[in-house]
């Protein structure tokens, strides 16, 4: 019995040797103060344990033990105060006062000189001062437990395991040096049970403190799915840039934790904040310098309770500024790195938005000048188009000859600038979701034929060619719209087609649709052409030379689609072009 009981203690002895030595070997990877505070805390507990069965007796030598073993036990309580400060900064004046309080009672235990024989008796003075001391220590241990709790709430997966995590590691030192201590006053097969307990938490401790990658995977499994899906909404979703701001901020307060942040533009605006009003925001901003680029300009990087993230706009250099609270400690480089990544998306969605908000805006004004344009010439050329019919007609008394035969010329010229006119009008109409059609019951022969007399004029040129059937073809169209179209493709027929060449207009039904074809024996239009004809402006570049809006047939195939039916094109290069429009028809 008593060889298994040492054999358990020397593996209590083995397990905290080797905990101390980790957390000096990850304090000499990272030397800053969260990972001194560590190594100190659990290497001077780890030196208590192997000196715990010198300790007793009397002397000198086992005095001077004794108040080493004091010292490390004090020691090792305010490493682990400090490694709590490092997540949860105490204020300034507890901070002093715990340390003052700790040096305090360890000269006082050493002066008191506190007997290293347990059996012997103690002054009151001494019993005060080994109350202090344990209760000292409890205290370093008791309150992060609960601290660390606390904070862990409201807070994302990873940082809420981590920080429960740690608790449960401070309990668990706790349990171990309070198990420790009563295993020494018990008999044999109570004390084995009791360090075997101890032996069996010191696992728990290295999870605690050094949670290995696959523990960390799994603490942030439930976390990963949204934050992927949070990055895709910032990518994809946002329609402009105070939304995608918003959103991305509650994000990355989630990923590092912190009671106020607000992201800033290239400008020095703020395009969102939390927990902090605009002005405010505004103001740090201003005063800070997170906006102009620094050598290491992309990292994230702290500046004491606060994070900034360098935001590389395509502007210029914007921020997330991120202030940690008492309760809501900024975390540790993962974290950060995680940050960082996120700001990268959060950049390219802030600059994508930008640019199609820019993109609309062009669109926007390109629909307004259509708009102003059209309309401001639609007064002047309809007096142009009167004055021309008087003219002709004579009602304004006799021309000379000359003069009366450029008249047919005139009217011809005002016909296409007051259809291209026409054009704009329908295109800003459509573009602003104001073309509302007015169907009723027709027929399509009959529209087709006046659409025909409309643009006589254009196709005097060309040998028109009309096949269409005598009865009528019903369609619930809108008579207007419908011409429109008809017109723009014998307008494009004349236009690009050498003069004296056939235009044919078909029309006909097939398969319960009204369908017009419009085919001539001009240009032609290649096969890469064909899918940018029906854009708005799309104009092919070899015909730039003819007049035109590029409007026309994309007009057209809206119009046919708001019927329910459809334009389509065949051409080839050089072999002139077929369009056909086709709507249902009437039931
Ligand atoms: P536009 O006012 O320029 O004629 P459209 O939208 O009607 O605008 O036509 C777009 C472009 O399609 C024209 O610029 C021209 O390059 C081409 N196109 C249209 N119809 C024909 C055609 N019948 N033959 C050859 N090219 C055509």
């Amino acid at each position: 019995m008593p060889e298994v009981l040492l054999l358990v203690e020397l593996a209590i002895e083995l397990a905290f040797s080797i905990l101390a030595i980790r957390a000096i070997v990850s304090w000499v990877r990272q030397p800053d103060r969260r990972h001194g505070h560590l190594a100190l805390a659990l290497a001077s507990l780890a030196i208590l344990i192997l000196l715990a069965p010198a300790l007793g007796g009397t002397g000198p030598v086992p005095q001077a033990l004794t108040d080493l073993g004091i010292a490390l036990f004090l020691i090792s309580g305010y490493g682990l105060l400090m490694f709590r400060d490092s997540f949860v900064p105490f204020p300034t004046w507890p901070r002093r006062l715990l340390t003052g309080a700790l040096v305090v009672v360890g000269v006082a235990g050493v002066a008191l000189q506190l007997p290293s024989n347990p059996d012997s008796p103690h002054t009151p003075l001494q019993t005060l001062e080994l109350v202090a001391i344990v209760g000292l220590w409890a205290f370093c241990m008791l309150e992060p437990i609960l601290t660390f709790w606390l904070a862990a709430r409201r807070r994302p997966a990873v940082e809420m395991a981590r920080l429960r995590a740690i608790s449960i590691g401070y309990a668990g030192l706790v349990t171990v040096v309070v198990f420790g201590t009563v295993a020494g006053s018990l008999n044999g097969a109570v004390s084995l049970a009791v360090d075997a307990v101890a032996l069996l938490i010191v696992p728990v401790l290295y999870f605690a403190f050094f949670p290995p990658v696959w523990l960390r995977r799994m603490w942030r499994q439930p976390e990963e799915e949204q934050f992927r899906s949070a990055v895709h909404d910032l990518l994809l979703y946002s329609p402009d840039r105070v939304t995608l701001a918003e959103k991305a901020l509650g994000w990355a307060e989630r990923l590092v934790g912190g009671d106020a942040a607000f992201i800033v533009d290239a400008e020095g605006l703020v395009l969102a904040s939390r927990g902090v009003t605009t002005a405010e925001a505004t103001q740090i901003a201003m005063k800070g310098k997170f906006l102009k680029p620094t050598q290491d300009g992309r990292a994230p990087r702290r500046e004491g309770a606060t994070i900034i993230v360098p935001l590389d706009l395509q502007q210029g250099r914007g921020a997330i500024v991120i202030r940690s609270d008492r309760l809501m400690p900024i975390f540790g480089d993962e974290e950060l790195s995680r940050l960082s990544q996120y700001a990268t998306s959060l950049v390219a969605g802030l600059d994508r938005v930008t640019l199609s908000s820019k993109i609309a805006a062009l669109e926007r004004a390109k629909t307004d000048f259509l708009n102003i344009a059209s309309h401001e010439l639609r007064g002047p050329m309809t007096v142009i188009k009167g004055y021309l019919t008087m003219l002709d007609a004579g009602a304004l008394g006799d021309l000379a000859p000359k003069a009366r035969s450029v008249l047919p010329l005139l009217i011809s010229k005002s016909d296409e600038v007051n259809w291209m006119i026409e054009q704009m009008i329908e295109a800003s109409r459509l573009e602003e979701g104001r073309l509302a059609l007015k169907r009723h019951r027709a027929d399509i022969v009959e529209l087709t034929d006046s659409a025909i007399d409309g643009v006589r004029m254009l196709l005097s040129g060309h040998e028109l060619k009309v096949d269409m059937p005598v009865e009528s073809i019903e369609a619930d169209v809108d008579p207007d719209r419908f011409q429109i179209v008809i017109r723009n493709l014998l307008s494009n027929a004349a236009k690009y087609s050498a003069s004296g060449t056939d235009i044919t207009v078909d029309v006909r039904r097939d398969d319960g649709k009204a369908l017009v074809s419009v085919h001539d024996e001009g240009i032609g239009i290649s096969k890469e052409d064909q899918t940018s004809l029906f854009t708005r402006f799309g104009r092919i570049d070899t015909t730039q030379h003819v007049q035109g809006t590029g409007l026309g047939l994309w007009l057209s195939r809206e119009i046919a689609r708001m019927h329910e039916g459809d334009l389509t094109v065949e051409s080839r290069t050089g072999r002139g072009s077929t369009f056909t429009f086709s709507v249902p028809l009437r039931h």
